[in-house]
């Protein structure tokens, strides 16, 4: 419903660099060209009664029919989380359609027929699916080969192998009498290694243990 909404997220960085290079096209689907009547509605009041607006099977059928060979995912915060696991299997999609709800959310038979999977982005509930839409492009461009310049830098990072990812640091090695740990000033990879790898058993048990229970990061 909020094509807009994409401006900003597709025109910086990663995901405009990735679409530049080639390696990402993204085409921005307005619900409203799909709309019925003169008013292009969208929405209708609930079955059953209670509050709120729920999203009309028409204008989504009509958008989602020509897209049955791309996957399909729905922002719900009823749906499963989102992890890196999530966008490392997106990732080696060849097409991909975000379906952004608004209101009270989407008709269920529109889930019941067109939609691939239910996906949340965590447990709030936001105004709507763009948000969520806006994560995942960016978390998937940046695993597509070539996007980011030193795939080690995705291969290393929070989530895998059941981590966090250890404190970092750059210049000045001192700032007001904070200083950098020394191991890391100390030339010796071996240490730093084990500095590295220690900071990240800490921080994970301390903050995430959850994650070490899965050894893993573990998708649906
Ligand atoms: N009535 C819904 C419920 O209680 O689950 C919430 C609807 S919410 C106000 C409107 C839309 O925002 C949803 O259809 C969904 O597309 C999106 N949304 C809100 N929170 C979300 C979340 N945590 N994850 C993914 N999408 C979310």
């Amino acid at each position: 419903m909020f094509p807009d909404y994409f401006e900003g997220p597709l025109d910086v960085s990663i995901v405009r660099r990735a679409v530049e290079d080639g390696l990402l096209e993204v085409d921005l689907i307005d619900l409203r060209d799909h709309g019925l009547g003169k008013h292009r509605q969208l929405d209708d009041t609930p079955f059953g009664g209670g509050p709120g607006m729920v999203m009309m099977i028409e204008p989504l059928a009509s958008a989602l029919e020509p897209l049955s060979s791309t996957t399909r995912i729905l922002f719900t915060p009823a749906g499963i989380p989102m992890t890196q696991a999530t966008l490392d299997r997106w990732a080696g999609l060849p097409e991909i359609t975000f379906v952004c709800g608004r209101y009270e959310g989407v008709d269920q038979r529109i889930v019941d027929h067109f939609i691939d999977e239910e996906v949340s982005l965590g447990d709030y509930v936001l105004a709507g699916g763009e948000v969520a839409a806006a994560a995942a492009i960016e978390g998937v461009s940046r695993l597509i080969p070539g996007v980011v310049g030193n795939p080690e830098s995705t291969d290393r990072e929070s989530f895998r192998g059941g981590l966090l990812e250890e404190p970092v640091y750059t210049r000045p090695a001192e700032y007001q009498g904070w200083s950098v740990p020394d191991v890391l000033l100390s030339g010796d990879h071996a240490r730093i290694e084990e500095w590295r790898r220690e900071q990240r058993f800490r921080r994970t048990k301390e903050r995430r243990p959850d994650l070490m229970s899965n050894g893993e990061d573990s998708d649906t």
